[in-house]
């Protein structure tokens, strides 16, 4: 091992046991607290990431992971890719200290965003990293003069329209654009290492990667003409964070290998990189939120002689945490949160219209309308699952900090494989076999677990 995690990073839960049962001990814990009382924490499997890696190695075996920072960037999800060997895609000054604070060389660092600071490109000068994003000439310019050594990866637009969250209004050179690009970089004496495209987070058509793919290596062939030696293709982003999706992580994948085949064959020379967020931390991370406040509303505004009647109700449930923070994906990926409840409701129990409001003092603060829930009560508990992407750090908009409480946890499985006495060969051949076991299962149990489930150790 390489020595950025250890066990004093996480909670190893033991056979038998999954993150359910300790989400229900702390939230248990975090009821009866009399100070310091949160109002909502993250229960953050790390073998699930550990899982998804190892999915990842085997669909997408040409295709070196990096890790972009600012889809999470809590400390336990660093240090667990750092083990698993991932780099990382940075997209500031921040993120950068970030990973080499935890000691990420440089040389696994790639300052991705094509739109930079020029402090932090002085930055990333001083510190060593030297493959940088760029997609327009006055970036060129900056990083003439700023960074003369680094190694430029010409970062193009995709047709990301089908896509939860578009990036190519906001980055990407056109492909007619590209020789300009290229012929100012050459003048400039700027080295063009390599192209990068992204395809927009949430991708669930393959085809626009194996469309990038193709205009990569069109760019590739105008750069080699020009002179420029390039040897990194960098595929992005986009793969899904969870299981069940339209089109799975495995047929993207495929279509990526193909495209791969046909473009970039094995033996080419060219270094294939993906950044990917997303598909790393989505399914790891469970968040319960309690109840802060509640009220009774009427549906209609009811006139003077119904307001005793039996006119239709909702119930308004506010919670701390809401689409400025947390949930901020209700806005940005139009997600619908749907809690589970912790406390499991009799089926004798009726439901009610109800709504779940954050903390803000704006009526744009709504994080679900129209559920069905049974009556609950002040200090009750909401779980919503995969909530690993985009929610962490996410109020200063991009990774370097940390809003929420994270507690991680480990299947002495995972553990294990990750200190390589499991190593994925030696498994099972089938995917779901291979992957499976290292997460914690995840239910949510009715008895409370008793006795040394957990072997203790510290909460980040
Ligand atoms: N790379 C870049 C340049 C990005 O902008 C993003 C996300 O916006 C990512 C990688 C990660 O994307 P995803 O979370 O879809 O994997």
């Amino acid at each position: 091992m390489a020595g950025y995690l250890s066990e004093n990073d996480f909670m190893m839960v033991e056979e038998g046991f999954s993150t359910g049962d300790l989400l229900e001990e702390l939230t248990l814990g975090a009821s009866q607290a009399t100070t310091d009382k949160v109002a909502a924490f993250f229960v953050a499997d790390l073998g699930a990431v550990v899982r998804k890696h190892l999915c990842f190695l085997k669909c997408l075996p040409r295709v070196r992971p990096f890790y972009a920072v600012k889809c999470n960037s809590s400390l336990g999800v660093l240090k667990v890719l750092a083990e698993l060997g991932l780099g990382f895609s940075c997209a500031n000054k921040a993120e950068m200290e970030l990973v080499q604070r935890i000691g990420v060389p440089a040389s696994k660092i790639i300052y991705a965003n094509p739109c930079k600071q020029i402090a932090h490109i002085q930055y990333a000068a001083r510190h060593g990293v030297r493959l940088l994003g760029f997609d327009n000439e006055l970036e060129l310019a900056k990083v003439a003069k700023s960074h003369p050594a680094a190694g430029m990866v010409l970062c193009i637009a995709t047709d990301d329209a089908h896509s939860m969250s578009r990036l190519s209004f906001k980055f990407g050179a056109s492909l007619k654009s590209c020789r300009h690009l290229l012929e100012n970089a050459k003048k400039s004496h700027v080295e063009v290492v390599g192209v990068s495209f992204h395809v927009g987070s949430g991708c669930p058509d393959p085809q626009a990667y194996a469309q990038s793919i193709a205009d990569a290596r069109l760019v590739f062939e105008i750069g080699a003409e020009l002179g420029h030696r390039m040897h990194i293709l960098d595929l992005g982003g986009g793969f899904p964070g969870v299981e069940g999706t339209k089109v799975s992580f495995e047929e993207t994948a495929s279509v990526i290998n193909s495209a791969l085949d046909l473009y970039f064959p094995e033996g080419c020379g060219v270094d294939i990189l993906a950044k990917l967020g997303r598909y790393y931390v989505t399914s790891a991370f469970t968040l319960a939120v309690s109840i802060t406040a509640k009220k009774e509303v009427l549906l209609d505004q009811p006139s003077r002689e119904e307001e005793n009647s039996s006119a239709p109700k909702t119930i308004v449930y506010h919670l701390d945490e809401g689409v400025h923070g947390l949930f901020n994906s209700v806005l940005f990926d139009n997600m619908c949160p749907n809690p589970i409840l912790q406390k499991k409701p009799s089926t004798e129990q009726p439901l009610y219209s109800s709504s779940l409001w954050g903390p803000a003092v704006d009526g744009c603060d709504c994080i679900a309308e129209g559920l069905w829930l049974p009556p609950l009560h002040v200090g009750d508990w909401l779980v919503f699952e995969n909530m690993g992407a985009y929610t962490v750090g996410m109020g200063s908009h991009l990774g370097g900090t940390q809003t929420c409480r994270v507690t991680y946890a480990m299947s002495r499985l995972a553990w294990e494989a990750l200190r390589g006495h499991l190593l994925p060969a030696e498994q099972d051949e089938d995917t779901e076999g291979v992957c499976k076991p290292l997460s914690c299962g995840w239910e949510i149990t009715d008895t409370l677990c008793v006795g040394p489930v957990f072997t203790p150790a510290s909460i980040m």
